[in-house]
């Protein structure tokens, strides 16, 4: 597969009927595609994928999951926010290797950080050699596989949210404040939840909502540990809402793992985002969504405590101004 085709397949959505709007921009300028599934009146959840470069299968489990759900008609009551593929500049490094960067010095440095191989098929980073799910400010720089100089994997950045992916998830997180998130990455078969120091009645909400996820999928639940700065930690420790990594991909399979073991993966996870939905509603009055957004976009919050429909009417009008038909540009 070329990246060409793997934002082909994001982009034929459209052709469903599906609406594509951005998201966001990475650090080469490529747009961080996106749709919305459902109502914007509501509670709204938020799915993204393809955060490190070599887990691009993601976003086709995503692309499926999106047609599936609108197809069928299948999201009432709320919505979901569909970001397919945050590290974009990264999956094509992996789809295309070096010939994708069309600068000498970007190229040196980047067949430097991978131990002088032409061979990116393992590459997680951004095209920064930023791991981008170490970037986000949830006690930054303090996972247990962190490194602090420019690599394939596990460089936190210079300082937090440096990263142009990691502000633009941030931002489009803040406009579309969803109750609930979830982040697929491969592989493993398992489900993480919770952060450090969370409060206990979180912790318990957090913990029964990641057991639907768990029984549906057979996947186990596990409660992170060692690991900091991933969006998902940044979604429970400053938004407040309950946030999930799930692996998919059994660990038997090598990465990048490839569209063969797609079926597989999609049926395992199908239902996720549609039992993730009726989750928010069924918690929405233990889910505050929190501080960070108060903080920072003090206005959006004032219209949805005043006027919910109004506001969502005024953010479905934003995206919709920022829509336009996406042909696989960048
Ligand atoms: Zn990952």
């Amino acid at each position: 597969m070329t990246y060409q085709e793997l934002i082909g397949k994001i982009v034929a959505l459209q052709d469903d009927g599906l609406e594509l709007f951005n998201a966001g921009k990475s650090v080469l300028g490529k747009n961080l595609l996106a749709t919305h599934v459902g109502e914007y009146s509501g509670p709204q959840i938020l799915i993204q994928g393809g955060i490190h470069a070599r887990e691009y299968i993601t976003a086709l489990l995503l692309v499926r999951m999106a047609r599936n759900l609108f197809l069928n008609d299948l999201v009432h009551g709320g919505g979901i926010y569909f970001v397919f593929l945050t590290n974009p500049d990264g999956a094509e490094l992996v789809l295309d290797g070096l010939d994708a960067v069309n600068c000498d010095i970007t190229k040196t440095y980047l067949t430097a950080a991978n131990g002088g191989s032409q061979d990116f098929s393992q590459f997680k980073a951004n095209i920064n050699l930023v791991d981008l799910n170490t970037n986000f400010n949830a006690d930054w720089g303090g996972g247990s596989q962190n490194v602090f100089c420019p690599a394939t994997e596990d460089f936190v950045g210079f300082y937090p949210e440096s990263e142009r992916e990691v502000q633009s998830l941030i931002n489009f997180t803040l406009q579309t404040r969803p109750m609930l998130t979830i982040s697929y990455h491969t592989k493993g078969d398992v489900i993480y939840y919770g952060f450090e120091n969370m409060p206990a009645e979180n912790l318990m909400r957090d913990q029964s909502i990641g057991e639907s996820f768990s029984l549906y999928t057979g996947y186990p639940l596990i409660f992170t540990e060692n690991s900091t700065g991933g969006y998902k930690d940044w979604c429970i420790n400053s938004l407040k809402i309950p946030a999930y990594t799930i692996e998919v991909g059994n660990s038997s399979l090598p990465h990048p793992i490839g569209e063969e073991s797609l079926d597989e993966i999609y049926e395992q996870n199908k239902d996720i985002p549609l039992i993730a939905l009726e989750k928010a509603k069924e918690y929405a009055n233990q889910i505050d969504f929190a501080i960070a957004f108060v903080q920072n976009n003090s206005k959006g919050e004032k219209h949805a405590k005043s006027n919910e429909k109004g506001y969502y009417a005024r953010l479905k009008s934003r995206l919709d101004g920022r829509s336009s038909r996406w042909r696989g540009d960048s």
